[in-house]
């Protein structure tokens, strides 16, 4: 019964393009053959079928132009009229009744066949889009289910809708549909470990805010494994700009993560392995250099100095890339104490002015401030601005140094007049590894760490680290940190 109903219900029968001829012509005829039974046999009046047929007629052109399109009313109109016709004829309609009876079913056949052309092609319109609807959402879903990264898609309320198989590979299992996005199976923890917290995960904020989020996050596999993800997640808005679906696209960067590890701890066993013989060879050639100078040579003590210098840039070296490693890892403590900064400026000052006589190092502002920081790693940061003030003033100009106030922070800075940086390179240089790489800057040695890890130090300290500066005239680097002793 339920099949027979929902095989007569036209409905179902939208977006269906198969349209039949067979079914509304037996129908109609089948109909046609119920009425004059019943006319005949069990009303004994054939007159009375009048009205039943004209009204019966009407029902089926119309419910055949909606199921089976312009071809389903046409064959019934025809059907109908041959009905009409087979009428005139079994009634011996003579005279006037003979020519209004043609007459009726001229006009009604007219108005049969013009419903059944509007609504049957209305109905093989909706069909044709219905079809093309279906074909595109057909496309797009090979393509989600092609795609090397994975989707997931939610609608308004957070509701997965969607993910393609590559999620299912990435996690480990098969993904729930249906599940909350606030329950996101996909999100557990941020990279560096922490939870996130309940509806904190990209998807949960683009429902939110309806602004794009990307997170890196690290997942439990179901096989007990890891995997980091790299998760970007957008709103999908209507043509009134209101929130109707999220979508997210999944990376899996755990190999990328595994290669980052394995180098970082290839630097630093690396760094490490390098320190030692370092150490030696600078303390072996001290101890050649002062036995040699004993016999006067000179030359060999020329020789032997540019050595020691060539060292103590190798071992600069080493330190830095440890100190790189140490960051990457997460390895990189501070052992703080209260101390005077302005006079460490000082001292730092008096050192570098006696290894670089060329070069005017003027210490101008000597406010007395007192700060809590890890003093080793606050020299290595003035150190490395100011022997970076004078690596980048190729002509020897001067370098003003200052240490002040300001609010509750106490700032150095470093002024040279040196080459300068471009505006657009500001930012980047405190990056890892960035140098600036026009013709004229590839002359000046370095591997672009220092900045990085002045700013990796300064900021670990609750401070900041910026530039003003114009290419060709000079840059001013600042950094500060929070005034005070020990909290
Ligand atoms: P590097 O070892 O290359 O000097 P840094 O991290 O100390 O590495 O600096 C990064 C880049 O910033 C440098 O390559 C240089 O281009 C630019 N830079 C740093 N300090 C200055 C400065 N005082 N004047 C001009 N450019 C600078």
């Amino acid at each position: 019964m339920k099949t027979l109903l929902r095989y007569l219900n036209p409905i179902r029968h939208l977006g269906d393009k198969h349209y039949s001829f067979m079914f509304p012509l037996l129908a109609t005829a089948g109909a046609a053959v119920l009425l004059e039974m019943y006319a005949y046999f069990i009303a004994k009046n054939p007159e009375i079928v009048g009205l039943a047929a004209i009204i019966g007629s009407i029902v089926l052109v119309i419910y055949f132009a909606f199921r089976e399109g312009v071809r389903g009313g046409v064959v019934t109109t025809i059907t109908v009229v041959g009905y009409y016709l087979y009428i005139i004829y079994t009634r011996h309609y003579r005279g006037s009744q003979l020519v209004s009876g043609l007459e009726t079913t001229a006009l009604l056949g007219g108005v049969y066949m013009l419903m059944a052309w509007i609504i049957g092609w209305l109905k093989q319109t909706i069909d044709t889009l219905i079809e093309r609807e279906a074909d595109q959402r057909k496309r797009l879903e090979t393509i989600i289910q092609q795609l090397p990264v994975g989707v997931m898609i939610t609608d308004s309320q957070g509701t997965v809708v969607q993910v393609n198989k590559k999620i299912d590979t990435m996690l480990g299992m098969k993904f729930p549909i249906g599940v909350s996005v606030h329950g996101d199976p996909l999100v557990k923890t941020q990279v560096n470990g922490k939870p996130i917290g309940r509806s904190k995960g990209p998807l949960a904020k683009v429902l939110a805010t309806g602004k794009p989020s990307t997170q890196e996050v690290a997942i439990e596999r179901k096989d007990g494994g890891h995997a980091y993800l790299h998760i970007s997640a957008s709103g999908i808005h209507n043509r009134a700009g209101k929130l109707i679906a999220a979508a997210s696209i999944i990376s899996d960067v755990t190999h990328q993560k595994e290669m980052e590890k394995r180098k970082d701890d290839f630097v630093n066993m690396a760094s490490h392995e390098l320190k030692t013989p370092i150490t030696s060879m600078k303390l072996y050639t001290e101890l050649l250099m002062r036995r040699i100078t004993q016999y006067g040579d000179g030359k060999a003590v020329k020789i032997l100095d540019n050595i020691s210098d060539q060292m103590e840039r190798l071992q600069k070296l080493v330190n830095d890339l440890l100190d790189v490693s140490r960051l990457q890892t997460g390895k990189l403590s501070f052992s703080k104490e209260e101390f005077r900064l302005d006079l460490l400026v000082k001292e730092i000052v008096d050192v570098l002015q006696g290894a670089t006589p060329n070069q005017s190092l003027v210490y101008r502002k000597h406010t007395p401030i007192i700060v809590y920081a890890d003093k080793f790693r606050i020299y290595q940061v003035i150190t490395n601005l100011i022997t970076n003030a004078a690596k980048y003033s190729p002509n020897g100009q001067k370098i003003l140094v200052d240490v002040y106030k300001q609010q509750s922070k106490a700032v150095v800075s470093i002024q040279d007049f040196g080459i300068g940086i471009a505006k657009n390179q500001q930012k980047k240089i405190f990056e890892r590894l960035y140098q600036v790489t026009d013709d004229k800057e590839k002359t000046f040695p370095g591997f672009g760490m220092g900045l990085y890890i002045s700013k990796e130090i300064v900021t670990r300290h609750n401070g900041s680290i910026w530039v003003t500066s114009e290419k060709g005239k000079g840059s001013i680097f600042y950094f500060s940190l929070p005034i005070g002793g020990k909290r």
